[in-house]
């Protein structure tokens, strides 16, 4: 069976030199040393002033939440994995959906203002398929109406908007290493914070809110440990070749396969794109659920990135309409990515993607 994703593992030699030095320091966790050069590796890598290593990508927008002190209503993205509107909920927050573009499948900024009351604290907005938001019109609203920002860049990881890293934008930006996701530590996330005092109270929030003997705060315990940092630090030097590899897989889908049937999200100007996802939209629902099944039938796993809508989730206080991404989340399918993902299988499914047109 093809899978929508295959983690990539590295090197067990090269895992085991590195986790040796765990047999000699005995520090299993707790900001260990691998932890800290893991996030100094990656702020190196990308250019980033800081960045706390968590347990997970879910969390991590958990801290945000916390730390920027967001309640009441937050306008957010209906097209999104579900941890991105859980962890609203999670933290007593009211998630406001603003409906989507649909060029680029992210929130439609020029939609934020009409979502926004007197209970509004906070955007909450995916970079969907590591696509950049409309960053520049999400900060003139959150400036305007003094709004906090949060991108959850789960799938973002190695995307530059404008020259930097895309996690350099809002007031906090998240990602996750999960196993699934194009740079990944098995489980693991991240938080990168422009202030540097809100970067503080996360760090003391993810560790229990103490320091020694000294309590200052509610905290929870949103640490990761050396074992996970050791994967980290096994698969950061492979990102850039993780994204060409996928470029060339992505490139030769586009070449293969039939575009007047199937449609595709458009990145917005000034993007330096990871690749990680490769999703297409279909006419009807009816229509993707025969590809899919085809797919399926001849071993490929493909998936509904992202079904259902998130404003239509079944323990949601009330309905909230969002036509266009009710539309489009019935209609993707997410094909086969990842770097190593055999030329041969693309031109197969593309064939079979292509004779249901
Ligand atoms: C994967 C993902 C998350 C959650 O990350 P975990 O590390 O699995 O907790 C959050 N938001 C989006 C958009 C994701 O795809």
């Amino acid at each position: 069976m093809i899978n929508v994703t295959r983690s990539y593992l590295p090197d067990l030699n090269t895992y085991q030199s590195i986790i040796k030095s765990i047999w000699q320091n005995n520090q299993l966790t707790n900001r260990g040393p691998l932890v800290v050069k893991l996030e100094k590796d990656i702020c190196a890598k990308l250019h980033l002033e800081n960045l706390l290593f968590v347990s997970n990508g879910t969390i991590a927008l958990q801290l945000a939440i916390k730390a920027l002190k967001i309640e009441n209503e937050v306008i957010t993205t209906p097209f999104s994995y579900v941890a991105t509107s859980n962890a609203l909920l999670w933290q007593g927050c009211k998630p406001v959906f603003c409906d989507i573009d649909p060029d680029t499948f992210c929130i439609n900024a020029d939609k934020i203002a009409a979502c926004i009351t007197k209970d509004t604290t906070a955007i909450l907005a995916t970079h969907v398929y590591g696509i950049p938001c409309a960053i520049e019109k999400i900060e003139a609203i959150a400036k305007k109406y003094n709004l906090k920002v949060i991108y959850d860049a789960a799938h973002a990881f190695g995307v530059k908007y404008k020259g930097q890293s895309i996690l350099n934008y809002g007031d906090v930006s998240t990602c996750s290493f999960h196993a699934t996701k194009l740079f990944h530590t098995v489980e693991g996330g991240s938080v990168t914070v422009k202030d540097k005092e809100i970067f503080k109270s996360i760090l003391l929030y993810h560790s229990f809110g103490h320091v020694g003997d000294a309590y200052y705060t509610e905290g929870i315990n949103a640490k990761n440990s050396e074992f996970h940092a050791a994967m980290g630090l096994c698969n950061l030097p492979m990102l850039d070749e993780f994204i060409f590899e996928r470029k060339k897989r992505a490139e030769h889908y586009a070449e293969l396969l039939n575009n007047t049937f199937i449609t595709r999200p458009k990145l917005p100007e000034g993007t330096e794109y990871n690749f990680a996802y490769y999703p297409v939209s279909f006419k009807s629902e009816i229509e993707l659920l025969k590809v899919k099944e085809g797919l399926f039938q001849n071993g490929i796993n493909t998936r509904r990135y992202f079904f259902p809508s998130l404003n239509t989730l079944p323990f949601l206080d009330k309905y909230q309409s969002c036509p266009i991404s009710e539309q489009i989340s019935k209609c993707v399918l997410c094909l086969p990515m990842y770097h190593d993902l055999e030329i041969a299988n693309i031109e197969k499914i593309s064939k079979i993607i292509n004779s249901f047109a």
